[in-house]
Parts: structure tokens; sequence; C-alpha cells
């Protein structure tokens, strides 16, 4: 009798397996299928040359995300180079911007609130990948991605928030390398006083119009500044 029972218990417990087996291949399933597109990494890249001025080596990369460089993840926060990290942020003045999806919903709060206090944004560019910095390699190529290439930094009204070199302090000295003059109290340039350094500095990002050093980037906001 004893031997029948434990017979009987057999067939009962393998379709418990069974069953539970097939509910983790649900969950599995149900799990997977959002992500099978995430697993692609996408995007168009560049470098810069300083000497030629221009950007060159551009390339189209589609490849698996398993496959990404330790140089294609920022370090610090959950955002690669890859466009499927990315998002549109729509401003409340029909700007767009795309930004890395960690920080675009504080991006979007910070932005729309500079609008409501009337500051103008024209021009904003966000995500756009290129080797912007690091040494030049033997071909006089930067080497290193920017912040914008991880969605990690934004240019506002470039045409009156210039990027400047030979800049440890602003005067007439220093020399602009990109975008329009700087002009304080001109309609759309950033200053301290100016509502979108108080919206995007709250979200504990730095402006580039006070970094240390030889350059000032008036357009630029990133986590560091830089
Ligand atoms: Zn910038």
């Amino acid at each position: 009798m004893a031997r029948v029972a434990k017979l009987s218990r057999i067939p009962a417990m393998s379709a418990v397996a069974i069953s539970i087996q097939f509910l983790a291949l649900c969950i599995a399933l149900i799990f997977s299928t959002p992500n099978a597109a995430a697993e692609k990494c996408t995007y168009s890249t560049w470098a810069w040359s300083p000497e030629e001025g221009r950007a060159v080596d551009h390339a189209e990369i589609i490849k698996p995300r398993s496959e990404l460089a330790a140089e294609e993840r920022h370090p610090d926060l959950p955002c690669t180079i890859c466009a499927e990290d990315h998002r549109i942020i729509a401003l409340s003045n029909g700007a767009e911007v795309t930004v890395c999806k960690a920080v675009a919903d504080d991006l979007e709060v910070a932005l729309n609130a500079a609008l409501r206090a009337e500051f103008p944004i024209n021009e904003i560019v966000g995500y756009r990948v290129g080797r912007t910095k690091g040494v030049l390699d033997e071909s006089g190529r930067r080497t290193q991605y920017s912040h914008h290439s991880f969605g990690l930094a934004i240019d506002i009204n470039s045409s009156v928030n210039g990027l400047y070199e030979n800049c440890a302090q602003f005067s007439p000295r220093c020399r602009l390398l990109r975008g329009g003059e700087w002009r304080p109290g001109a309609p759309g340039a950033i200053t301290p006083e100016t509502p979108v350094y108080g919206a995007i500095t709250a979200m504990g990002w730095r402006w580039g119009g006070e970094l240390p050093g030889r350059q000032k980037d008036f357009m630029h906001f990133s986590p560091m500044g830089d």
C-alpha cells in the first residue's frame, strides 16, 4: 500500500513542476519581448578635427548592446550613446530636444519652468554623438565622446551664447570658437540671473559659462558643466 501511495504522488508532482516551468516561461516571455528592441544599439558618430575645423570620420553604427565598449557607456548614469536610450522632450513653445531618458523628466520640468518665466528658448540641442574631447590621435582628431554623446548636456540659444577659448575671465581677448557672440542682456542670452540658469542648476547641473579654466561655453549645461 505504501509503495502505491508513493508512486501515485509522482504524476501529481510532475504536473506541479510542469506548471511552474510553464509559468516561468510565460514570465520570461513577458519581460523579454519589450527588451528585444532595446538589445540593439544604433547611433551616428563622427570625430572633431580642430585643425580642419570640421567633423570627420562619419559613421552609422548598429551593434548588439552586449558589444558596447566602456567608452560607449556613461560611467555614473544609466546613459549610453545608443539612440535607444534617449527620448524627445517636447517643450511648451513647440521646441524639441533629445536627451537621455534618465534625466528627461527633470529637464522637461526645468526647461518648461524657464519658458513660463519668459526666458526664450529659440535653439536647443541635446543628444548628439561625437568625439569632441580628449587628446588628438595621430590624424589630429579628438578621441573621447562629449557629454552630448550621452544625452547629458544641452546647448541653448547658441547664436547669443558662444563657446570661447583663451577665456579664463570673460574679456574682449576671449576667442569665439563656435556659436554667436555672448551678449548678456540680449533676449535668450544666459547669465546667472536668468530663469533658465536657476531652473537647470536647481537640478544639480552646472553651466558652461562658469567653467574653471580657459574655456567658457555659455550655451552649455551638463552635470559638471563641461
Ligand atoms: Zn554643449
